[in-house]
């Protein structure tokens, strides 16, 4: 593994807290992983795309979700250790990237739909990163989000590895299956641990 890209799921506190509007039950476990791969990407200088719901209440997603996420509401921030300074936010409405935002330690992506590709810069966001990056991917909900992003991912020719110990899904049978169909991508199932360790390696070698 040598050119990674971290990917980060709607770790917002909504889904993360237990007092959140759509709290993921277990999330809150897997918080300090996802703070230390954060702080691990800043420090190898990774980068980090974390995809955010930024809803209104006029969404449609609110037909089948009850609401959460609304922008300017504290439950729409994503936890405390996954934001680094000096991120730089892509609003989902087509936008004139910047020439060097391959130098931002995190891109945060705006969407008010569970499928992160909705937002119509994601893919001049992956052409700036450059073609050749393996995706570690995490967050909440595996069988959702992190599923969709998966998805759009690997049909774009990206391999995709999971964090074991840094996603959460709703129904175990469906998340099982996310990660099947990763595995089938040529994907692996990693834990944290193993990421980290890799990277370190993989600076020696
Ligand atoms: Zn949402």
């Amino acid at each position: 593994m040598l050119s990674l890209l971290f990917w980060d799921v709607d770790t917002q506190v909504d889904f993360m807290d237990p007092a959140g509007k759509l709290y993921v039950p277990g999330a809150e476990k897997i918080i300090g992983r996802i703070q230390q791969l954060t702080s691990f990407a800043a420090e190898h200088g990774i980068p980090v795309i974390a995809s955010v719901d930024a809803h209104l209440e006029t969404d449609p997603e609110f037909r089948d979700y009850p609401p959460h996420c609304l922008v300017g509401t504290p439950g729409q921030k994503k936890v405390a250790g996954t934001l680094l300074c000096g991120h730089y936010v892509i609003p989902n409405r087509k936008i004139d990237l910047p020439a060097n935002l391959a130098s931002y330690p995190e891109i945060v992506v705006e969407k008010q739909a569970t499928d992160v590709f909705t937002n119509p810069n994601v893919d001049k966001l992956l052409g700036c990163l450059g073609p050749d990056r393996e995706i570690i991917l995490y967050g909440v909900v595996t069988e959702i989000c992190v599923e969709q992003a998966a998805r759009g991912l690997c049909q774009r020719g990206y391999r995709v590895h999971l964090v074991r110990d840094a996603i959460q899904h709703l129904d175990v049978a469906k998340g099982s299956a996310t990660i099947a169909e990763v595995g089938r991508h040529g994907g692996r199932l990693l834990t944290s641990d193993e990421v980290l360790s890799e990277v370190r390696a993989s600076k020696v070698a």
